[in-house]
């Protein structure tokens, strides 16, 4: 309960929650991250020093009302923390779960900053929501008047997710078309349940329908229904459709048997779990493989994570850069470490070749890093006669997605980047539309391949875009 003890900061440390010991959840998929008890949220809650002009509001994507729910936490007041915490973040359990909260609200804390610890930011905005729908919460969509409107959304992910839930909070019927089999694009056939479990996905799903979203899903919007059918059934659509084109390595053995691309090895791990795996696909399984994962973002840290977990003999994460410099998230490398995942910083793929009895001998050769690019980050060089073979069993790429346009757009007068970036935000006269007028479009298809959170934002900004449209 609220102490008003200035100091708390300094007499309790930070706590995000216990960690499940990696013995125990290498075995598992399963959250690693246990909830916070609510004595202990109110606890962290009141380490926040309620800063006047609050950095971590500004570094989160959605701009949260952190210091505000933390007092409404410390408080006790559950029902109210949620209602503001929504007001903002249409999947604030989900984003407490998943954000890099190191690069984003808890790295901008001035607790952190002054080397005390940030307040657990995520972890509570996770114990806010998962807390108040267990007391019976939900939002309260009784005074929504329906306008007789309605808006198709193309993917059902956190972009289209958050589309949709500030589009039936505003009266206008949303029906999401997505080609799986369940919600959450990424977030269920991507991101691993040892950082998701994919109940808080279904309930989310639960909630939605319960505020008049509507789900069509195993249904591909332009193989199993036209865009031109979408566009006569709705007064607008918004597209959240993600980057899902491979990046590849070009270097010569890269379709060799027993070499894998990361996002289809790890759906096919999902759906083993899910009961969902189609009719004659294979169920994919480390157990008792080496494996050599290649690459240095999220993606290889839950490749690396998931064939641990599914009995790896050895698993080694090979990536071009040196630790400081790599993509992924500091506490998910910290992670995976723990879970003996072994990494080869400053290694450069050259070829992959298969070898008599099916295992795979992959070249490597170090690097350096060079001056910075006109981004700032610095490149990798190869380091002169310095190469060096790895024998394993498989070799999982994992290289990063970028956005591409899909057969349709062209017909449609849907703009993309050289790059397949979905033009929008800049290009209309409402925020997020296209060059097609009736149709809007953010997350990753538009940013190229990034964050929930950041997916979360562009789909209620889009949301507010097309409500000015349609008015
Ligand atoms: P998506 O989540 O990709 O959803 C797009 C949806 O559109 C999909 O469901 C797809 O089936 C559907 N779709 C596409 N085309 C069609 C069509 N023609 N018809 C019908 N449906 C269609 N971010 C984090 O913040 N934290 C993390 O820990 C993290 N881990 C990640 C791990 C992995 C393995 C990957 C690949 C990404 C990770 N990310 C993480 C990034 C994050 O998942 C994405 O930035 C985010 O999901 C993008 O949301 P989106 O809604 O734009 O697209
Ligand atoms: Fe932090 Fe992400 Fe929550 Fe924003 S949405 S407060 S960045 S965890």
């Amino acid at each position: 309960m609220a102490t008003n003890d200035a100091f708390q900061f300094m007499k309790l440390s930070r706590n995000p929650g216990d960690k499940v010991e990696a013995s125990v959840r290498k075995i598992e998929f399963k959250e690693i991250y246990q909830p916070l008890h609510a004595v202990d949220a109110a606890d962290q809650a009141g380490r926040c020093l309620s800063c006047g002009n609050p950095y971590c509001e500004w570094q989160c994507p959605v701009h949260n009302y952190i210091p505000n729910w933390l007092k409404l936490v410390e408080e006790g007041r559950l029902f109210e923390a949620a209602e503001l915490s929504h007001q903002t973040n249409s999947l604030p359990e989900i984003c407490g779960r998943v954000c890099p909260q190191d690069r984003l609200c808890e790295g901008a804390c001035t607790l952190s900053q002054g080397g005390f610890g940030a307040v657990s930011i995520g972890s509570i905005e996770k114990y806010i929501t998962d807390e108040a729908f267990k007391a019976g919460w939900r939002p309260d969509t009784s005074k929504v008047v329906w306008s007789g409107k309605t808006v198709g959304v193309i993917g059902a992910g956190p972009a289209g997710l958050a589309c949709a839930d500030v589009l039936v909070r505003n009266g206008v019927k949303a029906v999401v078309y997505d080609r799986y089999e369940e919600i959450g694009g990424l977030l269920t056939f991507g991101i691993p349940e040892f950082k998701l479990e994919k109940d808080v996905v279904r309930r989310r799903r639960q909630i939605l329908e319960g505020m008049g979203v509507e789900f069509v899903l195993n249904t591909e919007v332009g193989k199993d229904v036209s865009i031109e059918t979408l566009l006569k059934r709705h007064d607008a659509i918004f597209m959240g459709m993600g980057a899902y084109k491979y990046m590849k390595g070009e270097f010569p053995g890269e379709d060799s048997q027993g070499v894998l691309e990361a996002l289809p090895y790890l759906i096919n791990n999902v759906r083993q779990s899910l009961g969902t795996l189609p009719a004659g696909e294979q169920a994919i399984s480390m157990k008792g493989k080496r494996v050599l994962v290649l690459g240095g973002g999220d993606t290889a840290m839950d490749c690396n994570r998931t064939a641990i977990r599914q009995g790896a003999k050895r698993v080694i994460c090979a990536y071009r850069r040196d630790e400081a410099n790599m993509p992924g998230s500091k506490r998910e490398v910290a992670n995976a470490k723990e879970e003996g995942v072994e990494f080869l910083w400053n290694r450069q793929p050259l070829a992959i070749e298969p070898m008599i009895g099916g295992t795979l001998a992959v070249r490597l050769a170090v690097t350096r890093l060079g001056e910075p690019d006109v981004k700032g980050r610095r490149n990798a060089e190869i380091v002169p006669d310095s190469e060096e073979i790895v024998e394993c069993d498989h070799v999982i790429f994992a290289f990063g997605f970028q956005a591409e346009a899909a057969t349709w757009f062209d017909a449609q007068d849907i703009a993309v980047t050289g790059s397949g970036r979905t033009l929008a935000a800049a290009c209309g006269q409402y925020p997020y539309q296209t060059s097609n007028p009736k149709i809007f479009a953010g997350g990753d298809m538009v940013r190229g391949a990034d964050l929930v959170v950041r997916a979360v934002f562009d789909g209620r900004m889009a949301a507010e875009g097309v409500l000015r449209y349609l008015y």
